[in-house]
């Protein structure tokens, strides 16, 4: 197993051979701000480091699922950004206009150049609703909503506190998508809600996904698509929405299937930052950033580094990802300035609680080659994984303070390495029912 911390140990000083290295770090979200944190706490004042964003509002985004349901209000999940960096960290809060990669400069959109020794790219993946045919056209945040955004998540709480009966649709339109477990999490808290309201025989819940189950892994999958039939949700796989219809409240697939709905929570196509379209050789086609899938290194220009959602690695675009991500980004980003070889630090390592409603929550734990299995975390003895329990809705819950006081600081959580841990997990068989 990947052990990173003799090297965290290490001190830089004796082997760095520029006095002050210039690092700039792009995006001020989770990864942005942990990565700054410990990047600050590694170099101290042997680097000046420099933090862009386009605006000073925090968004904890895990908070938004519980928006639409009244269990969190908009207010409470916002904080601002300069105040998570620590002090000797510089915060620039301006709109990038685009990187060269060939001279080494950020420039932004007032004009201003920053020249870097070292980029860490950490703008995270933005929403593109205006891609879907329909989709912000007549009958947005009206009959259709998101609430992958803090604006359309406290609209939709005023739309669900109206709708009194009828076919709530909740649609991912394409992957990928932040936190894939999140539209699962939206329809069973759905299912508890109106069941608190005493409405739920009169609401029909429908998932609309374009996978070929309801999760991506196999195990979880199955496990996720029973607990769905359970709780009277239907599901409906292999969707490709071609449009959103929100006049007529109808979904319409490539493929001629349509689904009704009186009113659609979507979840609508993500791309990198538009910057990244604008710096030339630095993005693939969907404006994500082509990264080594275990240094985080960017494969196009060394001196650049990737963490969190802006990455094209195959792991999930999750805060628990960008936080597993953080110690092989600084401790990478020390060795090149270094002139150190890199290392593979990065297993792909994930994990989500799964907030099931009626105050329980499953957990699961996976990376690039293991999928989430039952058994325990983070070993034998802990929290249940692939189980709903009250433990861990109360880790859900409580995740929200570790964010804020451990996880942007950049400090570690106790018991939690980065790498994932295969104690207390049960291999199972991962073949599809019905195949063989
Ligand atoms: C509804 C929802 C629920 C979620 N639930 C969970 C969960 O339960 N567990 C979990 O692990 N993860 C969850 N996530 C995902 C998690 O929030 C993200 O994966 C994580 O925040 C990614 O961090 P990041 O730093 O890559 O991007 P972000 O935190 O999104 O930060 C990107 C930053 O870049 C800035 N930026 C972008 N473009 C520009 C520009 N041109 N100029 C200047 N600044 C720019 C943005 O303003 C932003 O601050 C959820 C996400 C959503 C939307």
């Amino acid at each position: 197993m990947r052990d990173l911390r003799p090297w965290r140990r290490r001190r830089l000083r004796c082997s760095l051979k520029l006095v002050v290295a210039r690092i700039v770090v792009l995006g001020g979200g989770t990864g942005g701000t942990l990565a700054a944190n410990r990047l600050r706490r590694q170099f101290g004042d042997h680097a000046e480091i420099t933090v862009v964003d386009q605006d000073d509002r925090h968004i904890y985004q895990p908070g938004l699922l519980f928006v639409p349901f009244g269990l969190a209000h908009a207010d409470e999940i916002v904080r601002p950004r300069s105040r998570q960096l620590h002090d000797g960290i510089a915060f620039r809060r301006c709109a990038i206009d685009r990187v060269e990669i060939t001279d080494n400069t950020v420039h932004l959109a007032d004009g201003t150049i920053l020249p870097y020794d070292v980029l860490v790219v950490a703008t995270g993946a933005t929403l593109v609703p205006e891609e879907t045919e329909g989709l912000t056209g007549p009958g947005w945040i009206e009959k259709v909503f998101t609430f992958y955004s803090l604006e359309g998540a406290a609209a939709l709480a005023d739309a669900l506190a109206a709708f009194d009966g009828g076919r709530l649709v909740v649609n991912v339109i394409d992957m990928p998508i932040k936190c894939p477990v999140a539209p699962l999490e939206f329809c069973f808290l759905a299912d508890w809600y109106f069941h608190e309201r005493g409405i739920r025989d009169r609401v029909q819940i429908t998932y609309v996904t374009p996978l070929d189950g309801a999760f991506t892994k196999p195990v979880a999958s199955r496990q996720l698509s029973g607990m769905l039939a359970e709780k009277g949700i239907d599901l409906i796989t292999e969707f490709n929405t071609g449009e959103v219809d929100g006049v007529g409240g109808r979904l319409v697939g490539y493929d001629g299937r349509e689904v009704s709905f009186d009113v659609a929570v979507v979840v609508p196509l993500h791309g990198g930052a538009d910057y990244i379209g604008r710096s030339p050789g630095l993005g693939d086609e969907l404006n994500f950033v082509p990264t080594d899938e275990h240094t985080l290194q960017c494969k196009v220009a060394p001196n650049v580094f990737v963490i969190g959602d802006a990455a094209n690695v195959p792991a999930s675009k999750a805060g628990s990802v960008t936080h597993f991500e953080g110690e092989t980004v600084v401790e990478n980003v020390r060795r090149h300035l270094a002139g150190e070889p890199l290392v593979d630090g990065f297993d792909g390592h994930a994990n989500c609680f799964i907030e099931t409603g009626f105050h329980k929550a499953l957990l699961i734990d996976f990376n690039y080659d293991t999928e989430p299995l039952p058994g325990h975390y983070p070993s034998a003895v802990g929290l249940p994984l692939l189980k709903e329990s009250r433990l861990n809705h109360l880790g859900k819950l409580m995740f929200q303070w570790f964010y804020w006081h451990s996880l942007l600081p950049g400090r570690d959580i106790p018991g939690v390495g980065s790498s994932m841990p295969t104690a207390g997990k049960h291999p199972v068989d991962a073949t599809p029912a019905g195949k063989d």
